[in-house]
């Protein structure tokens, strides 16, 4: 039995202008059942695109320039429309990362959760209502509420409710691009308590984007490292968060918060990550990387199975444990 979800060499570009940006280069990915992924990098590496590709939701100047991507057995990357439509909210569902692109301001949150179980899950209005007090109570919100419209929760209430939506018929598989990064830190701890417990109880299979690796550390048992539109590291988290095998991974262990045990020895990463409309040939954290190799600067390296199930794309991947240590010394 394949994975739940398989992406498989996955590549998409915008046109802007004249240009071509390749915002997702070559992407395999996986996605077992019951799992929730992290996808974590910085803005601009193509989380984003990535997420809308498999949903199927990519604005009219992107196109799939190639790959597959499949869930549950079948085709999701190409797919004609109609399917696509009948597939969203019964078979994959979404979080975004303002509620509000999710809720309707004009309709009363009952009846938004009614537009979803009734005519997407054909549950009569009566059994609509039950459904979505019980999803309510799963998400932390109180039924009595289902009356109000969005603009009556808070920010974190709403995002609640999105999540609500998301879970309402049960999909295969749930995307959730930046779902917290728009709360406050004290809200955002507590939609993540719950994401956290949801993921456990219900064996929830999704991929959790952002750009914050404690948040992926915190959620998610596997997690996809993204740098310049290709996955750098893959792993699960326990080996990520761990043993870092790349070095912009361990810049982003280094530049984050909550990952390193003093606040004083912070390092962000220096530079800016490459233009995607015109890519620099060898590896794309080569002006960046502090342990750049002239090889590095002309050849694009493989990603390759450093132990099981970890992956990594770097020429210097055999020196992993050499190179934390000197990440740590650069950091501390
Ligand atoms: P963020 O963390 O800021 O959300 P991201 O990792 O989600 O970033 P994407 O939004 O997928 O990144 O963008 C990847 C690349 O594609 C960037 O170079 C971006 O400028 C470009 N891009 C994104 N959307 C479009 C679009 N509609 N048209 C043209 N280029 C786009
Ligand atoms: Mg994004």
């Amino acid at each position: 039995m394949g994975a739940l979800l398989q992406i498989e060499n996955l590549s998409v570009s915008y046109r802007r202008g004249g240009a071509t940006i390749q915002a997702v280069d070559a992407v395999d990915l996986e996605v077992p059942a019951a799992t929730m992924l992290g996808l974590v990098g910085e803005s601009g590496c193509g989380k984003s695109t990535l997420a809308r590709a498999i949903m199927g939701v990519l604005p009219g100047n992107a196109r799939i320039a190639g790959g597959r991507v499949e869930l549950a057995g079948e085709e999701l990357v190409p797919s004609t429309e109609a399917r696509r439509r009948e597939r969203l909210w019964r078979e994959i569902s979404f979080v975004p990362q303002t509620a509000m692109n999710a809720l309707d301001p004009v309709y009363r949150l009952r009846d938004q959760m009614r537009e979803v179980l009734c005519s997407r899950g054909g549950l009569s209005a009566a059994a609509s209502d039950a459904r979505t007090a019980e999803l309510f109570r799963a998400v932390g919100l109180d039924p009595s509420r289902l009356m109000d419209f969005p603009h009556q929760f808070s920010g974190g209430m709403r995002q609640r409710a999105a999540i609500a939506l998301a879970l309402a018929l049960n999909p295969k598989l749930i995307i959730a691009d930046e779902p917290v990064t728009a709360l406050d830190v004290i809200v955002q701890r507590q939609v993540l308590d719950t994401i956290r417990m949801l993921g456990r109880d219900l064996g929830l299979s999704a991929i959790v984007v952002t750009h914050d690796i404690s948040v992926v550390a915190y959620l998610c048992t596997l997690t996809a490292v993204m740098y310049g539109g290709r996955i750098v590291e893959s792993g699960t988290t326990a080996e990520l968060v761990g043993s870092p095998a790349h070095p912009y991974t361990m810049g982003l262990m280094n530049a984050s918060p909550d990952l390193k045990a003093r606040i004083d020895t912070l390092v962000p990463i220096e530079g800016a990550p490459p233009d995607l409309s015109a890519p620099p040939p060898g590896c794309r954290f080569a002006a960046r990387c502090p342990f750049v190799l002239p090889a590095c600067r002309e050849l694009s390296p493989d990603i390759i199975e450093i132990s099981t199930g970890h992956k990594v794309a770097c020429h210097r991947a055999g020196e992993a444990p050499a190179l934390r240590e000197l990440a740590g010394k650069v950091a501390t």
